[in-house]
């Protein structure tokens, strides 16, 4: 049986990056940025105040305070989005909204809130200001030329604004991977409102748990599809996803040594087998290899383990193809103390539900309940997996463990 370390490197070493493909600026977001992207020009494009209040040439402030104001002439008022028509002189000032073009002549901005209307129109500036201060200068978050963003970076909210600020309607990306979510079974049957499974049934759960997955991860579902456990058509729909040039097919169940367990052969029929069994609990039986172009992801069907799995492997994988960086492929892990103790049986990696917070700056993490690889409420419960070495007799509270962190926890 191969580690969990070694089935992930024979995955991702088979694992190709997808064409990049040009994409409207929303469109982008999750993707992997897949260009260079420099400043055309200035950003911002022209020196303009950070605040309301009034264009100064700073001079003319000197000695100015609440007891002794110094009275400038204004001139104009400035709106964000039109040009200033007048300089500022001595002993003058223009009246400036925030985002406004600062006027020529003028070198600060003092705040309204520092300022008194005066006779006829001037203003009583009551605070001495320092040159440059409230301004925003041309190119100061970044001049015509600077390196924006470097491919590979991750498009989230903050990139899509600073594309946008760049004019930059279109951008080039990774193209998300397209992937056929297979589940299998003749006990499974398809989710009905109000109507409890019949006799020896269990509704599906397997084909929604990864669709949600798979968009999670920031591809698309081409179809999510159910199969009974029958060779001919575990067949046919395996040929007929690779045969429609899906990325990826994950199928559910169907992969270990039960007498109708078909997917394996199928996928040895069809295609290669690189891999089969993982040292690890939940979901030792996995099958991985390819069918053509498509790579085969053959998770075990006990839902938690379905799920567990497709966490482990199938993300990271998807990730590469996605163009994501190899640092960036696998959840963030951190080390967390154990706040109860937790039985393991050596022989296999084993991956806990459990909720880890953060308390008084460090991370505890807990379990969430009973861990069976059929129990979805333990899953639901967590926000994380703690890793029980191989070779560990179980851990004792108080020890510490690494938690590989599915969110981001809570305090
Ligand atoms: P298998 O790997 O096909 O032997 O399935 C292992 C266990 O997972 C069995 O108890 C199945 O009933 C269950 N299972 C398989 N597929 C699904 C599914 N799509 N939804 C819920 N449970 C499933
Ligand atoms: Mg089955």
């Amino acid at each position: 049986m191969l580690t969990v370390e070694e089935a992930l490197e024979a995955i991702l070493g088979r694992t190709r990056v997808l064409p990049e493909e040009r994409v409207p600026l929303l469109a982008a977001r999750n993707r992997i940025l897949a260009e260079e992207v420099f400043a055309d020009s200035d950003v911002p494009p022209f020196d303009n105040s950070a605040v309301d209040g009034y264009a100064v040439r700073a001079a003319d402030t000197r000695g100015a305070g609440p007891e002794r104001p110094v009275v400038l002439v204004v001139k104009e008022e400035i709106l964000a989005g039109a040009p200033p028509k007048v300089a500022i002189g001595p002993g003058t000032a223009a009246r400036i909204m925030t985002g406004a073009p600062l006027p020529s002549g003028a070198d600060a901005i003092v705040m309204v809130e520092d300022t008194q209307p005066g006779e006829n129109g001037a203003v009583r500036i009551r605070e001495e200001a320092r040159a440059g201060q409230h301004v925003r200068r041309a190119g100061e978050d970044m001049p015509q030329g600077t390196r924006a963003l470097r491919p590979g970076s991750p498009i989230r909210p903050a990139e899509i604004a600073l594309l946008a600020t760049l004019g930059r309607a279109h951008i080039r990306t990774y193209r998300q991977a397209r992937v056929a979510v297979i589940s299998t079974g003749d006990e499974v049957i398809e989710i009905e409102e109000g109507a409890p499974p019949p006799p020896g049934k269990i509704r599906n759960s397997n084909r929604y748990a990864l669709a949600a997955l798979v968009e999670e991860a920031g591809a698309v579902v081409h179809a999510a599809t159910h199969i009974p456990d029958d060779p001919e058509a575990t067949e046919a729909v395996l040929r007929e996803c690779a045969r429609a040039g899906v990325d990826a097919i994950v199928t559910a169940g169907g992969v270990s040594v039960g007498d109708r367990d078909y997917v394996k052969p199928a996928l040895e029929k069809l295609g290669t087998l690189a891999l089969w069994r993982v040292a690890m609990r939940p979901g030792k039986p996995l099958a991985f290899g390819s069918i053509a172009h498509t790579l085969f992801f053959g998770l075990p069907g006990n839902p938690v383990s379905a799920m567990v799995t497709f966490e482990l492997f199938v993300r990271p994988a998807l990730g590469k193809m996605m163009g994501r960086e190899a640092a960036h492929l696998a959840r963030p892990r951190v080390v967390a103390t154990v706040l109860e103790a937790v039985p393991h049986t050596p022989g296999r990696r084993e991956y806990v539900r459990a909720v880890t917070r953060v308390q008084e700056g460090r991370f505890v993490t807990r379990p969430t309940g009973e861990q069976g690889s059929g129990i979805l409420r333990s899953m639901a419960l967590a926000n994380s997996l703690l890793i029980i070495p191989t070779e560990s007799p179980g851990l004792a509270a108080g020890e510490s463990a690494q938690v590989l962190l599915l969110e981001a926890p809570g305090a």
